[in-house]
């Protein structure tokens, strides 16, 4: 059983878009697992193998409790049997019953993030249909939430990631294949300078933003007071 369960189309995409939420909710106590749709075989940098090596290696540095690779086909997850590919999500929900489901914001240029975040959104919809018979009981979600790769637009909340950002740094150099030219001095663009202006908008020095299609609801002031 997991707390949080993050979807990510290719390897690195969960340390890209949420890393610093990642590495929080791990220091907090929580148990996270990181399931990665495709391999990132069709990059141009990098081969599957090592693709698939980094992403453990990624795993380790974060602490998440495991790491999976549903290994449909790179670039061409659009053309996949979507019905195939919900299901295959649905009994992972079920499975690893998370109290949380984080994947990518459901706007950005990459066809693969876009359908990534609409199969695993439509998924948790269906992780709670009883006779929907797959190998584990029923699961419902509690929060969906959607963190961002290319796309931006008018996020619901800015998680403070000040202290866990040099950690997500760490976990971003790990995939070597697609950062070689670039160090913990210097990242590849626009990752450090995007936490930096999410930090500035919050009054800290770093923080992620995250998108949520249902209302957050809130029981009472504890929440704000
Ligand atoms: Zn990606």
């Amino acid at each position: 059983m997991l707390d949080v369960l993050v979807f990510a189309p290719h390897p690195d995409d969960a340390e890209l878009g949420a890393g610093g939420a990642i590495v929080k909710a791990i220091n907090a106590g929580f148990k996270v697992g990181i399931i990665d749709l495709t391999a990132g075989e069709m990059g141009s940098l990098g081969t599957k193998e090592s693709r698939l090596e980094e992403a453990e290696a990624a795993r380790k540095v974060l602490g998440a409790e495991l790491r999976q690779n549903l290994g449909f086909p790179d670039a061409y997850l659009p053309f996949e049997d979507k019905k195939e590919v919900i299901l295959k999500i649905t009994n992972k929900i079920r499975e690893f019953k998370p109290t949380v489901v984080l994947m990518p914001y459901w706007e950005d240029r990459h066809p693969d993030h876009v359908t990534t975040s609409l199969t695993v959104s439509e998924a948790c919809h269906f992780a709670k249909l009883q006779k929907i018979k797959l190998d584990h009981p029923k699961h419902k979600v509690k929060h969906m939430l959607y963190y961002e790769l290319n796309n931006q637009s008018k996020f619901t909340f800015i998680l403070d990631i000040s202290k866990e950002f040099k950690k997500k740094k760490e976990t971003i150099m790990t995939y070597k294949s697609q950062f070689k030219e670039f160090s913990m001095e210097h990242l590849p663009f626009p990752v450090e300078e995007r936490c930096k202006f999410y930090g500035s908008l919050i009054k800290v020095e770093y923080g992620e933003a995250f998108y949520m299609k249902d209302p957050l609801a809130l029981k009472d002031w504890s929440a704000l007071l």
